[in-house]
């Protein structure tokens, strides 16, 4: 099933203190490739006791790791990157069959996540602190920052490798020693990186991967063990506010990337074929399933008709099936069950008035198995509809006319959550009053593609706290310390 030239890449025990580990009660779990239902491994399930011990080897771990100077953090971690990229295809390969996204996807997301891994092997060194002028002539004022301790990251399955390489790098950069968590259906990237990560020479109990589908008694103990001093947590807003609460007991700092609803806004006056390139982008990569995804369009009246027209020609261009062909380029859902939730919504939509633009018709024979989704343009969706309040998660555009620019912002506004937004417009004024009226932490301005390790990614409202990768990044890593000094 796997063809790689490091084979050694696929593991599927758990990696506590630089040890490859079975559950305790040797219970497995399985993992699926989505395109086919095919159990592509059976992985280490292991529970409370085994996440207690990575957490006791990371706290072992965490004085010597941060005891070592920034540089040696450094280039330990770009040891780390160098291996990454050396080893993108076997690792592009894994992330397909587990996740199933397209191998180009595929290969993107290996290079995106080991952009993290390089940029914080270079903030490593420029963790800062500062002299502030006193109040008194014979005081001194230094502040000095310090890691936080160990740190406990729980990610989810759309961005295996990434998700999990944008909390770890910056926590190793600032000295902190990690337990992670990867989601239940795709845990092979995490041991993979880690695998990686010991060849770099990062020592034993610094990087420690627990898997298992116990996800709340793993998630009790990471957030309830005074070991752990915070929380790096990527996923859905609901599981996001309990740990809140599970972290409340003894005051951890969190770090939380929660869902979003993009609201991808086009104007009369943009150019509409950027505005569908950037649309495809935004909407289609990995099927649908990115928190950052356009979930809602909101279309000019005096260009609605136009853009729906380009975008079905381009829709009409999609190929699904299964990722490791190199012809597709839209992959499968996760599960069964995220294809009932689009479905749902769809169904929920059009009972509300919208009718069917597009929607492509699959190739029976290759999606027999697995869990696809055709690409789906809805046009005059109700504004009330559920799928624009709630994440679709899939590969359907919902289109939803709009006449002034007061009511595109207030429509895009509508919403609890404020993780990305995006918009297409020629004017530079409408460009400046869109800055700072939309409510979200990042704005695309004529682009559908934002992130990247040198911008500050993250979100306001409910779609989360703190920001991950830029020089913002390493913040949430670190304690001040203020030393006031009298002489
Ligand atoms: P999820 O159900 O919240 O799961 C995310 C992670 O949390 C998984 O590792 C999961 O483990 C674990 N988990 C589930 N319940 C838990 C509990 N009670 N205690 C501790 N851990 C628990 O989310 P998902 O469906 O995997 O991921 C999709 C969501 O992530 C979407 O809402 C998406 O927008 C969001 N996301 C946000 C960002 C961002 O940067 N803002 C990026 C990517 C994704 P198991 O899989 O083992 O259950």
């Amino acid at each position: 099933m796997f063809d790689l030239h490091k084979s050694s890449l696929v593991q599927t025990r758990a990696l506590i203190d630089g040890k490859w580990c079975a559950a305790d009660t040797q219970k497995t779990f399985a993992v699926k490739n989505p395109a086919t239902g095919e159990v592509v491994a059976q992985v280490a399930d292991l529970g409370v006791n085994e996440t207690r011990r990575a957490i006791t080897a990371a706290a072992r771990s965490q004085a010597t790791w941060a005891k070592k100077t920034a540089k040696e953090r450094s280039q330990l971690l770009r040891g780390w990157f160098d291996l990454v990229i050396q080893h993108q295809e076997d690792l592009a390969q894994i992330l397909t069959l587990e996740q199933g996204k397209p191998l180009a996807e595929a290969r993107s997301e290996i290079a995106y996540g080991a952009s993290y891994i390089e940029w914080f092997a270079e903030q490593a060194k420029r963790i800062y602190g500062d002299v502030i002028a006193p109040p008194s002539a014979d005081q001194r004022i230094l502040v000095i920052k310090q890691p936080v301790g160990v740190v406990a990251a729980i990610t989810p399955w759309n961005f295996p490798c990434a998700m999990l390489a944008r909390k770890i790098a910056p926590a190793l950069a600032a000295g902190c020693t990690i337990v992670a968590k990867p989601a239940s259906e795709t845990p092979l990237s995490a041991l993979a990186i880690a695998f990686l990560s010991m060849e770099a020479g990062i020592p034993a109990g610094v990087i420690n991967i627990v898997t298992g589908t116990d996800s709340a008694a793993i998630g009790a103990e990471l957030t309830g063990n005074p070991l752990v001093r915070k929380l790096s947590f990527t996923g859905s807003t609901v599981v996001g506010k309990q740990l809140i609460q599970q972290c409340a007991a003894d005051v951890k700092r969190i770090t939380l990337e929660l869902g979003g609803n993009a609201p991808f806004i086009v104007f009369d006056d943009a150019d509409l074929d950027a505005a569908v390139a950037g649309a495809m982008d935004s909407k289609f990569r990995n099927a649908g399933q990115t928190c950052v995804c356009a979930n809602r369009f909101y279309i000019h009246r005096s260009v609605y008709a136009q853009f729906s027209e380009k975008l079905i020609v381009a829709m009409k261009a999609l190929s699904v099936g299964n990722g490791a062909d190199v012809s597709v380029n839209l992959g499968p859902l996760i599960s069964a069950k995220a294809v009932d939730k689009v479905q749902t919504l769809v169904d929920e939509a059009i009972s509300k008035g919208a009718h069917i633009g597009y929607q492509a018709t699959l190739d029976t024979a290759s999606v027999e198995q697995g869990y696809f989704y055709p690409p789906t343009l809805l046009l005059n969706v109700a504004p009330e509809s559920e799928l624009t309040c709630q994440e679709i998660f899939g590969p359907v555009a919902a289109l939803i006319p709009f006449e002034t620019d007061e009511e595109a912002i207030y429509l895009a506004n509508n919403t609890e959550f404020g993780l990305a937004s995006y918009c297409y417009t020629r004017d530079a004024k409408r460009i400046n009053n869109l800055s700072d009226m939309l409510e979200t932490g990042m704005l695309g301005i004529n682009t559908g593609l934002i992130s990247n390790e040198m911008a500050p990614f993250g979100g306001i409202k409910q779609s989360g706290w703190g920001r991950e990768g830029s020089h913002y990044g390493i913040d949430d890593y670190v304690n001040i310390k203020y030393l006031c000094e009298r002489f």
